[in-house]
């Protein structure tokens, strides 16, 4: 039987990222994900595009790939806030910050392509891909695992189980974990479009009455469009012809791009908050969206758990130079110290402003655009929501500081 210190069950873009960062230290990894590995000249189901933020920029760079995403990584260097047919907007500017980007805008095939060449050469990373995980006990001294691989069932152990296994987290159902939340009644669109008048750099964020419409930058005067509806429009805004729907998103954001043209296939995702209450059980850690699973208004959800990665890297990195168990209460308790109110403080901020920008009735709308409005006026209440946006509030892990972690004298 195969015996591991760590396996990740989800080779997703937190899992993918984790694996990256351990890549470094002196563990035996496996990273199990169903998924077939994906092919760089296929188009795959997913071609979501995600908003990095410059710390998530960072940990890629101490990850070592951020070279290989750079050159398809849009900058965001403004940001455009409004409430659709109400005064309020603000604008977020990265000189003010002084920082070079607040974030940049990258496909997501881009990240997963540079993690999986990142692992090849790594012997101490073993991909099991496609492979599922179908149970797992967990005793005193490690986890047994059940897996699929193929026609084969495997049995394996691992001193620490990390699930990254997404939003729907088998292991968290397994184990039966409590998860507060809650259904928004909303689902996203996304999709890309060309501008004809691209306003290289800006992002924007529309508050409207069904929830946020993001416009966010590309190369090549393309948008990444995620447009947030009701439940009982997103068929129909899936089966317009291409010419009904811009004519739709052009009526909804206007013309501050010119005419917009060329949409990408459309896709929709159900918005729910998901938190699992304790992020660290027995030999067993939920990192990223099996964790915590956000509204994308303000593009927080991959941030979070990249975060995440950097810390719990950080975390056995330290146990691995004391010699310690990778799976000890200790080391989980050392992450769960660190992540914790981020991740409480982001779930919280997302949410109030999933809710309040819906918000119908006249006082809450008044009392927003006011907030907008402030803020609009006060630089300083403005860089401190940037920073936190960008993920540079707190204690920041070594990774996220653009340092690669410290590697163990073994
Ligand atoms: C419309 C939309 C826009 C978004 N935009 C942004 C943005 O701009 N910025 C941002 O930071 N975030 C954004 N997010 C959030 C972001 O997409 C997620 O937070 C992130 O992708 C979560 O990654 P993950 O690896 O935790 O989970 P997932 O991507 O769900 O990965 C989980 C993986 O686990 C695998 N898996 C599951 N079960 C098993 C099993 N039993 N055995 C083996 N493998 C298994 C799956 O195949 C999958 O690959 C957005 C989300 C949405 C819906």
């Amino acid at each position: 039987m195969a015996e591991f210190d760590v396996v990740i069950v989800g080779g997703g873009l937190v899992g993918g990222s984790l694996a990256g960062a351990l890549r470094e230290l002196p563990l035996r990894v496996a990273v199990i994900e169903s998924a077939p590995v994906r092919a760089s000249n296929k188009p795959s189901p997913d071609e979501r595009v995600i908003a990095l933020s410059l710390g998530s920029r960072r940990i890629f760079g101490g990850l070592g790939v951020w070279p290989a995403i750079a050159p398809v990584a849009e900058p965001i260097l403004s940001v455009h806030i409004s409430d659709r047919g109400h005064c309020g907007f603000t604008r977020l500017e990265r000189h003010e910050a002084g920082v070079e980007a607040f974030g940049y805008v990258t496909p997501a095939r881009a990240m997963d392509l540079a993690l999986q060449e990142a692992l090849e050469p790594a012997s101490n990373i073993q991909t099991l891909r496609p492979a599922r995980l179908l149970d797992h006990q967990v005793g005193p001294t490690g986890v047994a695992l059940d897996i699929q691989v193929g026609d084969e069932r495997r049995r394996i152990t691992t001193r620490l189980l990390v699930a990254a296994d997404g939003g729907d987290s088998g292991v968290r159902e397994r184990l039966g974990l409590q998860v507060d939340g809650h259904d928004y009644g909303q689902d996203a669109v996304v999709t890309t479009v060309l501008a004809d008048r691209p306003c290289p750099g800006q992002a924007f964020e529309r508050f409207t009455d069904t929830g946020p419409l993001a416009m966010l930058p590309m190369p090549g005067g393309r948008y990444s469009v995620v447009w947030t509806c009701r439940p009982t429009e997103t068929a129909d805004l899936l089966s317009l012809t291409e010419a009904d729907f811009i004519d739709r998103l052009q009526a909804r954001f206007g013309w501050r791009l010119g005419r917009l043209s060329a949409p990408s296939p459309r896709q929709a995702y159900p918005l729910k908050l998901k938190l699992v209450r304790e992020t660290i059980h027995e030999r067993l850690v939920l990192i990223g969206n099996a964790a915590h699973t956000l509204h994308p208004v303000a593009g927080q959800g991959f941030n979070l758990g990249l975060r995440d990665v950097a810390a719990l890297a950080e975390a056995l990195g330290e146990a691995a130079r004391c010699g310690q168990d990778p799976g000890s209460a200790n080391t989980l308790a050392d992450y769960k110290r660190w992540r914790g109110r981020d991740q409480s403080d982001t779930a919280r901020l997302t949410d109030t402003l999933a809710r309040l920008f819906v918000a119908p009735w006249r006082p809450v709308r008044i009392a927003r655009n006011l907030g907008l409005l402030g803020l609009d006026l006060a630089p300083g209440a403005r860089q401190r929501l940037a920073r936190r946006f960008m993920g540079l509030d707190g204690s920041l892990p070594r990774l996220a500081r653009g340092l690669p972690l410290e590697t163990p004298h073994v």
